[in-house]
């Protein structure tokens, strides 16, 4: 799909108002300060590159979900300084994304000024892709460039109507993330390897899917491996289970067997008697987790297994944590998994917002080839769906 999207670097932008629609939708510690900045900082390039045109930069995004109404902590005021800080100039803030006063201050922009819209979805019109709402944002601006790949999956009035109204094309990380994933699904290096972990079997049994014509390896933890223990047989004890998915994790394991793909589910478990921190736990084999106990991490010898696929894999794609890994006791499996990509040879890409804090906190995210920054856009590019908001930018 990736030479099929219009690049920023196709169209002509000198001087021009340029409507960037970005995905600052980062966290906050209890303080109410950016607690994250990464995606701030990978929207640096595009926003670098439009500085050097000399446009008229308009930065659009969400922030949370105020569901339509304007929620105070939700303001885009906050992006402000840690976004100055970064770019070493200042930034102007709009009392709205749309509407005559906002258009009054880009009028008054000059070539090099940033001006920051307030939260897009503050007006309920967005989220609907409403075509009002999509000309009222085009009409800001004289070209508009999309870098926000985590929101590529959903059809938003900054994301897919606009473009109906302006030359449109991808900013830097978007086309990154396109062409990256993308490789992933058309010419990996072998063996490949798919590391999946997380909470639901239902979100991601289309991922699944879809990767195992193009994957020589899986191996599974969190939650949703306990899904597939159960539709094996072996004994889960009181650890969560999908019944009503049992049937597609069969299937599943059957396309797996027919194409020889070497699927693990972990030997063995840390098992707890609650999900908390103050809980029992202790280590048991596969198959053997008593009635009251719940599988909340993989086990030692599950570690030691996997660290040996991630070592014969030439790629690999990590979705999801192997365990419960906010509560420290039980963050083992996830840890480690972490460090041995971190020290692998393989090209590896790492989506999802648990993998990506994993990653970080073991202090190994500058090995990984690829920090995805969108978790569900990343999840169904994956699962062979077209995305809208690539789809938008398509060349006709
Ligand atoms: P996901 O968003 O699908 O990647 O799921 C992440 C969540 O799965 C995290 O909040 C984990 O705490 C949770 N999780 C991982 N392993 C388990 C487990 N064995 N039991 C319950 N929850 C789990």
């Amino acid at each position: 799909m990736e030479n099929k999207i219009t690049g920023v670097k196709e169209l002509a932008l000198e001087e021009k108002k340029v409507l960037l629609r970005v995905d600052f939708n980062v966290p906050f510690d209890e303080k109410g300060r950016v607690s994250d900045d990464t995606r701030i900082k990978m929207a640096l390039p595009t926003i670098n590159y439009l500085l050097e045109k000399r446009c008229r930069i308009i930065l659009a995004s969400h922030l949370g979900r105020p569901q339509g109404k304007i929620v105070e902590k939700l303001r885009l005021a906050s992006i402000k300084k840690p976004l100055e800080e970064l770019l070493g100039q200042s930034v102007a803030l709009a009392p709205d994304s749309v509407g005559s006063e906002t258009e009054n201050l880009v009028k008054k922009m000059k070539g090099g000024e940033i001006l920051l819209l307030e939260n897009l979805r503050f007006h309920p019109e967005e989220e609907k892709n409403e075509k009002e709402f999509s000309k009222s944002l085009a009409r800001l601006a004289e070209s508009y460039v999309n870098d926000a790949f985590g929101t590529s999956h959903r059809a938003h009035s900054s994301t897919v109507g606009i473009t109906g109204y302006l030359p449109s094309a991808a900013g830097f990380l978007l086309e990154k993330e396109v062409a990256i994933l993308s490789k992933l699904l058309e010419k990996p290096e072998r063996p490949f390897l798919f590391i999946l972990g997380g909470a639901k079997v239902s979100d991601k049994a289309g991922v699944v899917k879809n990767l195992l014509a193009r994957i020589d390896m899986v191996i599974l933890g969190g939650a949703l491996a306990y899904t597939f223990i159960k539709a094996k047989n072996w004994d889960v004890g009181n650890s969560q289970v999908e019944y009503d998915k049992l049937d597609l994790v069969k299937t599943i394991l059957e396309d797996a067997r027919k194409k020889r793909i070497e699927f693990h589910t972990p030997l063995d478990h840390t098992i707890a008697t609650k999900i908390a921190a103050d809980s029992k736990y202790l280590t048991t084999e596969r198959g053997a987790i008593p009635a009251g106990w719940i599988g909340v991490d993989i086990g030692p010898k599950a570690i030691e297994e996997y660290k040996g696929c991630i070592s014969r894999a030439k790629t690999v794609f990590w979705n999801g944590p192997m365990g419960v890994f906010e509560i420290e006791p039980f963050a083992r499996g996830t840890m480690e998994i972490a460090h041995a990509l971190g020290s692998a040879s393989a090209y590896s890409v790492v989506g999802g917002g648990d993998s990506l804090a994993a990653v970080k906190k073991a202090g190994v995210a500058e090995k990984i080839g690829h920090l995805s920054t969108g978790g569900g856009a990343s999840l169904e590019f994956l699962e062979g769906k077209v995305l809208p908001g690539i789809a938008a930018l398509q060349k006709k």
